[in-house]
């Protein structure tokens, strides 16, 4: 990512909680104004539906893990989850099954390839490497608890829910427009079976996997799913312990390197924080123990990544002092 917007944007440091309400507040707002003049970018339309969306709608989100909430622009706005969807799903497979087990069925890498590579899983003898595109997400849907295609559904939806305090409901012209153009995916699905590292029925699971994309959010939602793995796994918002702290933990080390797609590592040097990005535009960015910064808007850039997206938290990453690799000596700061 391009570190020029950000050149004259004061890079402040914190180890503590996030600035107070009003300051916050203030920088979310200085965040949208300044971003919603940019144009780069284009809207995806390899799922038909998703190319009709407005593409100026803009909308940002910061919720703390005290529960304080800020929203701006169009952070009310309903699109779909899309690949944001693979963080909170890898977090409920890793509750059920114990981190060495999702590491070695799915692995924690990032494969540098796009979201969507079969070639991704051929170069690496079937096994997926990154939970966090498409051949890795559809062997972690499959791990999420329930023995039949409807229980795991019912999981995925409830524990999507309880992520963003409230319940998600599918948005079915965006599920029916994937479903009808997704053979790629459904390909996938059989590679997977044939290398034995998917055994239940691979239309099944890409059906899920396809639903699970299809959950419809807002940036708001977003924040408030990022805020309950900043917490330590309580949602700071319903007070509901959604997943245990470990699984935060883990979760945001997988996402930090693979949550941008190809690029996840030009991502985590110029902002510093655990992200990850869907193709209906929205970002997800998660702060340890201070909150989270979510925004949504349609145009990407070539990898998948919304452009105005990635400048609203970069920006708030660095004048809200999020950015995990900052510090400076402890003299200086009480100076
Ligand atoms: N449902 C989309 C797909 O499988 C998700 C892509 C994304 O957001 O990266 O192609």
């Amino acid at each position: 990512m391009d570190p020029t917007p950000f050149q004259n944007v004061p890079q402040t440091v914190s180890t503590g909680a996030l600035p107070g309400w009003q300051r916050v507040d203030d920088l979310v707002h200085e965040a949208h104004d300044r971003y919603s003049v940019e144009n780069a970018g284009t809207v995806a339309d390899y799922i038909p539906v998703l190319a009709e969306v407005d593409p100026d709608l803009f909308g940002i989100a910061v919720i703390d893990v005290a529960g304080g909430v800020h929203d701006v622009g169009d952070a009310l706005h309903a699109f779909s989850i899309q690949s944001i969807s693979k963080m909170f799903i890898y977090a409920l497979a890793i509750q059920e099954h114990g981190h060495a087990h999702v590491r070695d069925i799915v692995g924690v890498n990032n494969t540098g390839l796009p979201f969507n590579s079969l070639m991704a899983l051929e170069l690496n003898g079937g096994h997926p490497m990154n939970p966090m595109v498409n051949a890795g997400a559809i062997a972690t849907t499959a791990l999420v608890p329930g023995t039949t295609a409807s229980e795991k559904w019912d999981s995925i939806r409830e524990g999507l829910s309880a992520f963003a305090g409230r319940q998600l409901d599918l948005d079915d012209e965006v599920y029916r427009s994937e479903s009808d153009t997704n053979d790629r995916n459904r390909a996938m699905g059989r590679l997977l079976v044939s290398y034995g590292r998917l055994h239940d029925d691979p239309d099944d699971v890409v059906d899920i996997y396809t639903r699970q994309c299809a959950l419809s959010v807002t940036a708001h939602d977003l924040a408030v799913m990022g805020a309950t793995l900043a917490d330590g796994g309580v949602n700071p918002v319903t007070g509901e312990r959604v997943v245990s702290a470990d699984v935060c933990r883990d979760t945001l080390a997988v996402v930090a390197s693979t949550g941008l797609y190809e690029r996840s590592g030009e991502w985590l040097f110029e902002i510093g924080l655990p992200a990850k990005s869907g193709v209906a535009g929205g970002i997800v960015a998660v702060s340890p123990g201070k909150g989270a910064a979510a925004a949504f808007s349609p145009r990407l850039d070539n990898a998948g990544n919304s452009v105005r997206a990635q400048l609203a938290i970069g920006h708030l990453s660095r004048s809200l002092g999020l950015n995990l690799f900052a510090s400076v000596p402890t003299d200086e700061e009480s100076a």
